[in-house]
Parts: C-alpha cells; structure tokens; sequence
C-alpha cells in the first residue's frame, strides 16, 4: 500500500525494525513499564506509526495517542541493536496526527498556549533578571530556559551568579524567547523550527551560550539542526562550564549526609554528559554521589519531557513515584539532578524529599 504520512516516511526503516522486532527494548521504556501495556511499548507505539504509515490503519485519534505515550527519554535506543531512535519517529508521527485534526486535545492546547506561555516565562526572567539583562552584548549568553524561571527562580538565579562568578564578567541572561521544544514535542514542527529559529538569532549576538536546561540545550543542539536549522554558535552546558572549572569549587562543610544523583536524558543520553556533574558533586561534597539502580547511559526517567505530564500527567506522575522509590529503598537523602524540569517534577511529588537542582550546590561551593 502507498504510504500516506510524509513526514514519517524518513523514519520508514526504524518503524519496519520495530514492527518486526521481538521486542528487545520492550523492558527500557518508563511509560508501558508503569501502564503494563503492550501499546504503549517502544514495539507498540512504532507499530501504531507503521500501520498509520502504511495505511493499513486510518491514523484515528485512538491511534495518534500512542504517539504522545513517550517522554522522549531515549532509553530504548541504548537497547536497540539498530539505534533505532523512536522518540524521532514518533515526533514525526505526532506532527502528522496534529494536523491532521487528530492529535489529543492537551497536545492540541500546548500549542494554541505556546504565545502566552512564553510571554509568561520571559516577565518570569525579567521579574528575576531585571528588564535589561538580556538586552547586554557580551560574548557570554546564559539561558536559564522557561521551566526554570517559572519553577525553580531560585535555581536560575544561583545558575546565572554561578557562570558569571566562573568567567569573571557579566553575562547576557536571555529569556524573551523560547526554543519551541514545547512545539516540537506537541507535533508542531514548523512552530517549533520558527520558535527556534528566532531564537537563535537572538543568541547570535553571542559567541557562546550557557545553558541550565538540557532540554532547550538539545533541542538547539540536535533537534533543529537534524530538522535543517543548522547553527555555528558554542552551546555549553552548566555543569561542563563548571566541570572545566574544578579547581574553583571547594568542599561544602554543610553538605547532606546523603546524595543521591540522577541523569537527566537529555543531558546524558540526549547531549553526553555524564561525568561533569559527577565531577563537581565529587568535589563539592569530598566524595562520590550516590546512585540509582540504572544510571548514566541506562538511567531511568522522571517523566518529565516531551508533554508526556501534559497529555497523560497520570503515567508521567507514576514514572516520577517510581524515581523516588528508587531513590527511598536505596537510603534517601538529598536527591540531585541537573535539569530544572525533573527537580520540578519529582519535588512536586513528594515534597518531603530534598529536591536539589545542581546550581544551588555550585553556588554554594564557590562561597557566593
Ligand atoms: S527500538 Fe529497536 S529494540 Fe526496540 S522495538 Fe524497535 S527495533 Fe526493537
Ligand atoms: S524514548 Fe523513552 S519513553 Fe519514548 S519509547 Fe523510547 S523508552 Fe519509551
């Protein structure tokens, strides 16, 4: 049969590997482990998009809802013999599902919010940055991303003081913008490449950018440029600005007694980053931190990305329990990451867990 969804033709040769695979990554995916269901696996949700493809099934509402059952973490690629990268396809998918009329309703309304939202993360920056700050020219940009502004305005702001304390100078705090990750993940591919594309070209004005969230740092660093908006500028994370300063960081004679640390996917699986922030934990606290029972390039989700909360905030809200039980049954403690999104989420959890996103401890350590 003739294919009929355009843009999920390039991914044809994954979702033909998957369809006919025996589910060899079917136990790596957070989001059919805590549903229990078949549909929702890696094998699942990449057949949906097959038949979809192919024509064999009209793509209904029921069957584009598989698409948006994956919180892009990229888990099942570590176990795919063929790297096969779902979360890709998927998008595809979901792009297809949103304008053919059938996306889910939440997904729908991520986009029809995106202006609003964004409007209102960038007062977020400019009530925590001051209403100039981003209007500096300096070699330096610093993006703190709308999930930290409007959650975690304390943790921007110990990120924002941490890269200027670090390279001796002001930096400009860029926040009247959004990458368009939110578009991207909604199905919304051209807003999502028209968002970033703006954006970019209000970082331009700088050589290099510092990043707090992995999520807006991927979607800059491969998402557009896979989808065709390629870019020259420097993109660096946090924690490897920090790491490249080690020797800056001294020990926290008040650290907790227990820390634990969690991968974020985007910033390992998504950008590489494993060792930096392990590096300055190691440093900060005199040892190494704690972990969890998968951890690096297996590590386990939080539930937090690809408006998985959004469209099925119940699965993404059982993903983030799982985390923490995780984290209980191994000893507690304070638990650390490195992405505003996950502290968010997994502190709105359970409130009686330490919640810590890294900057703070940086903050911390380098005595400002
Ligand atoms: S991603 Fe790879 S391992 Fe998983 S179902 Fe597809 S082909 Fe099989
Ligand atoms: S990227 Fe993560 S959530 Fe999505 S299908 Fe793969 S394992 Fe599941």
């Amino acid at each position: 049969m003739d294919k009929h969804l355009a843009l999920v033709a390039p991914h044809r040769k994954e979702h033909e590997n998957c369809t006919f695979c025996p589910k060899l990554c079917r136990h790596s995916c957070p989001v059919s482990t805590v549903e229990g269901r078949e549909t929702t696996t890696p094998w699942g949700k990449m057949t949906a998009l097959h038949h979809a493809d192919t024509g064999m099934l009209d793509l209904s509402p029921e069957l584009a809802a598989t698409f948006y059952a994956c919180s892009g973490c990229l888990r099942c690629t570590e176990f795919c013999d063929h790297g096969n990268r779902p979360y890709d396809a998927l998008a595809a998918g979901r792009t297809e599902a949103l304008s053919a009329g059938v996306a889910p309703r939440e997904a729908a309304s991520v986009v029809e919010e995106h202006t609003r939202r964004a409007a209102k993360a960038a007062e977020h920056g400019v009530s925590l940055f001051g209403p100039t700050a981003g209007a500096r020219v300096a070699e330096t940009a610093f993006v703190p991303g709308c999930s930290a502004c409007v959650t975690r305005p304390d943790d921007a702001k110990s990120a924002r003081a941490v890269v200027e304390a670090l390279l001796g100078q002001e930096v400009r705090v860029v926040t009247a913008g959004c990458c368009g990750l939110p578009l991207h993940d909604a199905g919304d591919r051209e807003g999502f490449l028209d968002a970033a594309r703006r954006f970019l070209e209000l970082l331009g004005r700088s050589r290099r950018v510092v990043f707090q969230d992995p999520g807006c740092m991927m979607a800059l660093a491969k998402q557009a440029p896979a989808l065709g908006l390629a870019h020259e500028l420097e993109l660096v994370h946090l924690t490897e600005l920090a790491a490249a300063h080690l020797e800056r960081f001294a020990p926290l004679g008040d650290a907790p007694a227990e820390v634990r640390y969690h991968d974020p996917c985007r910033l390992g699986r998504g950008l590489g980053v494993y060792d930096a922030p392990r590096a300055l934990l190691a440093k900060i606290l005199g040892r190494s931190p704690e972990g969890f029972y998968h951890q690096r390039n297996l590590a386990e989700c939080s539930g937090a990305g690809a408006q998985l909360p959004r469209v099925f905030p119940e699965t993404a809200a059982r993903i983030a329990d799982e985390r923490l039980r995780d984290h209980a049954m191994r000893g507690g403690g304070a638990l650390v990451t490195a992405c505003p999104s996950s502290a968010h989420t997994l502190s709105k959890r359970d409130p009686n867990v330490q919640v810590l996103e890294i900057s703070s401890l940086l903050e911390r350590s380098l005595g400002l």
